[in-house]
């Protein structure tokens, strides 16, 4: 409880981004858990010791990377805006990509336009962008995190994850289990839905075949945080094997992972894997 107090607090007083939050963290070895470090260690224990031990960035940076965040830095955008009682506007909004991003291409104007036509109407803004820590049980670390989205109708609460890529890949339960965990904690929400927005990358929105923009509400259930604080439990233990050995097994698919470049274990993990 002593580390999830220092580190609210720390948090509570930061200026930064999230991202400067936890990679400060990172640097000052505090111990922490966060959905990117569990799906970082699952994906493959020699990525995580690249990226969170050594403390090294994939080179070049990948391209959906830097059209993720900027996505996400404009759609917080038209959230805050839609809170001072601004409509969407997609002008204004590509405006706003642009000045995050000089030179976006037209996928990622098309993923803004979709979001601006696709925002929810008639409920309460009540977070974009939160930071939070959670405390967890069983002797494990806090957990960090940020909620893309949290909204209100009634008593109703909503979080809403945004998620960009070439296809929809579907959710993943853990990161909406912790955002409602978060809510229902901060906020004493009784009822909290959750929901993903996905946005295909596309060049032409007027020929495109299948919807580039999915809404999909994500069911959980009362079981599933038990099911979340094992899964966290788990890549806990596995982190500090890591941290310990300062080596690991390599078994990533390494065509997806964005250190493949320079990884120097990247054709034992892709072999492992034919
Ligand atoms: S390239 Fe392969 S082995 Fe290297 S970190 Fe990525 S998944 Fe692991």
């Amino acid at each position: 409880m002593a580390d999830y107090e220092a580190l609210a607090r720390r948090l509570a007083d930061w200026s930064g981004t999230i991202g400067e939050f936890s990679q400060t963290l990172d640097r000052e070895k505090v111990p922490y858990l966060s959905f990117s470090k569990v799906t970082c260690v699952e994906f493959c224990g020699y990525r995580y010791l690249l990226e969170y031990v050594k403390l090294q960035r994939p080179r070049p940076e990948p391209d959906y990377f830097v059209k993720g965040q900027a996505f996400h830095e404009t759609v917080a955008s038209l959230y805050r805006d839609l809170t001072q009682g601004r409509p969407a506007d997609e002008n204004a909004l590509l405006d706003v990509l642009r000045r995050t991003l000089p030179h976006p291409t037209i996928d990622v104007e098309n993923a803004v336009r979709l979001a601006a036509r696709n925002a929810y109407q008639g409920f309460e803004v009540i977070g974009v962008e939160e930071p939070f820590v959670l405390s967890l049980d069983g002797g494990l670390p806090p957990c960090v995190g940020v909620v893309d989205l949290i909204l209100r109708r009634g008593k109703t609460f909503f979080v809403v994850d945004h998620k960009t890529g070439k296809k929809f890949n579907g959710a993943d339960d853990l990161q909406l289990v912790l955002y409602r965990e978060y809510v229902r904690r901060q906020y004493q929400a009784v009822r909290c839905l959750a929901f993903v927005d996905e946005y295909r990358w596309v060049p032409n929105l007027a020929t495109i075949r299948k919807p580039a923009f999915q809404r999909t509400r994500i069911p959980l259930g009362r079981t599933d945080w038990r099911l979340a604080t094992r899964r966290l439990a788990w890549a806990h233990r596995r982190i500090q094997e890591i941290q310990k050995n300062q080596d690991v097994w390599a078994l990533g698919e390494c065509y997806m992972c964005p250190y493949r470049g320079t990884c120097p274990k990247a054709s034992v993990g892709y072999s492992s894997y034919w």
